[in-house]
């Protein structure tokens, strides 16, 4: 039988919140990643599961569409490889792929251009001094761009930081709050960046991951939990009101783990029938409603081989804002990863546009971003001028990844406080620790 503390680990934001009922059977709303992970693990530790999804598919976010040119992913493409997350790959049976040795180069934008280091040498000597300064804040919320100002400087934040979390999170590292979205990164008071690293490599002996895709697209990873959970899966059902469930758990005899978009179940929870419910989850509920999330457009463009004089080798490129052009960063599919394309003639390239420096993306026509996609793949890839792509999948997401700041760190805290004078109910998202598949893996390995 499951070991509920034995799940949280001691990290200090664990991957889900909340107690089970040891042995009684668990109910879980919503069939994204999350969900369908939450329920495997459960089962395969005993426990009796069923899991309710509104939508007619299971999946949430992630889906690998079949188009003519080559496979397209609405969302997660790639994860990093522990070797929990190896287990969790094998024991499906999905097989996984790496990065192409020769494309593991990853680009950032300066002046307009691709480079691969977007410091000059002032600058890089500058960030490299940071290590050795010391870090002497000890203010419980800081913004990972203040933690970067005063380690690394600001340089590092603009050039470096600034286009990873871009990448990562579709914001801004003001937007971050450093103990929630890195934890690791917090040096202990009057200790250097550089002490701080080498304790925690001395501390922490487990391979860092590395880059890897499953093979035939991350719908393969959702399609094998689908699979082994079908006999307990029941989507089209819409469970608007939670008292029930919340009740049932209250009662001992059930426990229900909610997995919905934080959004959605800020509404559910401010919307329980039964009062004394109300009194503990309505505060909780408003909390829920105002947890930020970024919104993105990603657009799966393929082109023909000869619309490039060399198409872009790599990984990707990420591009801070203020450089000339709209796109946050551009992944190239198929020099990273095989299979990504159906025939060698064709280029896959995935661009990504939005985020909380910039919502309008998200009202942009397919006209408007077909015509953004062939100027700005002109000035930043190379495509030879009078060329267009061939084919363009555009999906949008206005709630497409929560912002992890301080807001949702105290609502974890408050969430956690809450869910501990109710066991039985529980909470695990994208939300509730790690945005990325590898956390949420872990969390639960
Ligand atoms: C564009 C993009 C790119 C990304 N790239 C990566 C990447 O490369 N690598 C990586 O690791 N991660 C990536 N991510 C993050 C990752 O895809 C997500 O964090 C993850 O898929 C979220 O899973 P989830 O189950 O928490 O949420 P969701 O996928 O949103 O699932 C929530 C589920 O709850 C259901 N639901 C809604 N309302 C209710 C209700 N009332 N009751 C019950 N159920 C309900 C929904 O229908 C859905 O099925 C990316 C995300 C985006 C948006």
């Amino acid at each position: 039988m499951l070991n509920p503390p034995s799940l949280f680990g001691s990290a200090p934001h664990p991957a889900y919140l909340g107690t089970f009922h040891p042995g009684q059977p668990v109910t879980v709303l919503g069939a994204g990643f999350s969900g369908l992970w939450m329920a495997y693990r459960l089962q395969q530790s005993g426990y009796q599961v069923q899991v309710l999804e509104p939508s007619s598919r299971v999946g949430g976010l992630i889906q690998t569409q079949k188009r003519p040119h080559g496979p397209v992913e609405t969302a997660a493409h790639s994860l990093l490889v522990t070797p929990a997350v190896a287990r969790c790959f094998d024991d499906l049976g999905v097989p996984l792929v790496g990065v192409h040795p020769s494309s593991r180069a990853r680009f950032f934008v300066k002046n307009g251009t691709l480079t691969r280091w977007p410091l000059g040498l002032k600058a890089s000597f500058r960030t490299l001094f940071g290590l050795g300064r010391t870090f002497n804040d000890s203010r419980s919320d800081i913004a990972l761009s203040e933690w970067c100002d005063q380690t690394l400087g600001p340089d590092a934040t603009r050039e470096l930081l600034a286009p990873f979390t871009t990448g990562v999170f579709a914001c801004h590292p003001s937007e971050l709050d450093l103990d929630l979205a890195f934890p690791m990164l917090r040096p202990q008071q009057g200790q250097t960046l550089w002490a701080h690293f080498r304790m925690r490599k001395k501390q922490n002996s487990a391979p860092r991951g590395i880059m890897m895709a499953p093979r035939d697209g991350m719908q393969s990873l959702l399609d094998a939990l689908a699979d082994r959970m079908k006999p307990v899966i029941t989507t089209g059902v819409d469970v608007r009101d939670l008292t029930p469930h919340l009740i049932a758990a209250r009662g001992e005899k059930s426990n229900v783990v909610l997995t919905q978009p934080a959004h959605v179940l800020g509404g559910q929870w401010s919307n329980l029938t039964d009062p004394n419910l109300r009194a503990d989850f309505e505060p909780l509920g408003l909390d829920l409603s105002q947890i930020k999330y970024s919104g993105l457009v990603t657009v799966t463009v393929f082109f023909k081989h000869s619309a490039f004089k060399q198409p872009p080798r790599g990984v990707g490129v990420l591009i801070k804002r203020g450089e000339s052009y709209r796109t946050l960063g551009v992944l190239f599919n198929s020099s990273a990863f095989p299979n990504r394309v159906y025939a060698e003639e064709w280029v896959s390239t995935t661009w990504m546009f939005g985020g909380t420096q910039d919502p309008s993306a998200l009202t942009l026509s397919d006209a408007d971003l077909h015509h953004l996609i062939t100027t700005e793949s002109q000035r930043l890839l190379g495509a030879k001028p009078g060329t267009s792509p061939v084919a363009f999948h555009i999906t949008r997401w206005p709630h497409a990844i929560p912002v992890y700041n301080a807001h949702l760190k105290h609502t974890l805290v408050r969430a956690r406080a809450v869910l501990e004078r109710n066991p039985g109910i529980l909470w695990f998202n994208n939300a509730t620790g790690k945005v990325a598949l590898r956390g949420m893996i872990e969390g639960l390995s």
